[in-house]
C-alpha cells in the first residue's frame, strides 16, 4: 500500500510540476493562449497511467499501434482521450481504424493519407489528424518537409475526404543548442499559422525537454512522457 501511495505522490508531484511549467510559459506569451497536455505513457505501465487518470489527466499518448490497444482494452472503464504519435506501418492501418483514436498526431506522408483514406472510405469512418513535418530536417524522423508541408497539406484536404486535418505535428531538433531547437519550432509554427486559414488549430510541439522553448513559440498541444512518468 505504502508502495502504490508513494507511486501517486511522486506523479502528483511530476504532473504538478509540469501544469506548473506550462501555466509560466503560456501566460509569458498571453493569458489566451491555451495549451493541451497529452501524457506519453511508453515509458510507463497501465497502472501509472490509470493513477494519472484519478489526479485529472484525461489525454494519454502511445507511439506504438500494439501498445495503444493493450492499453484502450485494459483501460477501456475510464473516459480516456488516447492519441497515436507514432510512426504508423502499413499493415497496422485496420487496426489504428479499428481503436478510433481521438487523434492521429503522425501522418507522415501523402502515401500513407492516400492508404488510410481508402480504408476509412470503406469501413465509412473518418480519423482526426496532424500532418507530421519534419522540421529539424533529420533523417531519423518522419514526416513531410518544411517546404512540402503547406501543399502536402492541402493536397490530403483535397484528395482524402475521410482524414480530418486538425493542424501539424512536430518533434524539435535533437541537438543541444536551444537555438537550433528553436529555429525547428518557429518553422514548424510559420507553417501552422498559414494552415490556420485552411482550418488547422492544432500545433503539436515540445517533449519533456524542450516544452516550454515550444510553448514560447507557439505551441498549443504538448506531449509529455518522460517528465510524468520517471
Ligand atoms: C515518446 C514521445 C514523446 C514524449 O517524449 P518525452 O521526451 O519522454 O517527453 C512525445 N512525442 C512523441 C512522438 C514520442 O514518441
Amino acid at each position: 500500500m505504502k508502495e502504490t501511495y508513494d507511486m501517486k505522490e511522486a506523479l502528483r508531484k511530476n504532473l504538478d510540476e509540469v501544469i506548473w511549467n506550462i501555466e509560466q510559459a503560456r501566460i509569458s506569451i498571453t493569458e489566451h493562449h491555451i495549451v493541451k497536455l497529452v501524457a506519453v505513457g511508453k515509458y510507463s505501465d497501465e497502472q501509472s497511467i490509470q493513477t494519472l487518470y484519478e489526479l485529472g489527466q484525461r489525454a494519454f499518448g502511445e507511439n506504438q499501434v500494439q501498445q495503444l490497444n493493450t492499453r484502450m482494452q485494459n483501460l477501456e472503464e475510464f473516459p480516456l482521450e488516447w492519441h497515436m504519435m507514432g510512426h504508423l506501418q502499413s499493415n497496422k492501418i485496420n487496426k489504428l481504424i479499428e481503436l478510433r483514436p481521438s487523434l492521429f498526431q503522425s501522418l507522415d506522408s501523402l502515401k500513407l493519407a492516400e492508404a488510410l483514406n481508402e480504408k476509412l472510405i470503406e469501413k465509412n469512418q473518418t480519423m482526426n489528424c496532424l500532418l507530421q513535418i519534419n522540421s529539424a530536417k533529420e533523417a531519423t524522423k518522419s514526416g513531410v518537409s518544411i517546404e512540402e508541408a503547406f501543399d502536402i497539406y492541402q493536397q490530403i484536404q483535397e484528395a482524402c475526404p475521410a482524414l480530418k486535418l486538425k493542424g501539424v505535428m512536430s518533434i524539435g531538433a535533437h541537438v543541444e543548442e536551444q537555438k537550433v531547437i528553436q529555429q525547428s519550432f518557429e518553422a514548424t509554427h510559420k507553417i501552422y499559422e498559414a494552415l490556420e486559414k485552411k482550418g488547422a488549430s492544432i500545433c503539436s510541439m515540445g517533449m519533456s525537454s524542450d516544452y516550454e522553448l515550444a510553448i514560447k513559440c507557439g505551441s498549443n498541444l504538448v506531449r509529455i512522457g518522460s517528465k510524468i512518468f520517471k
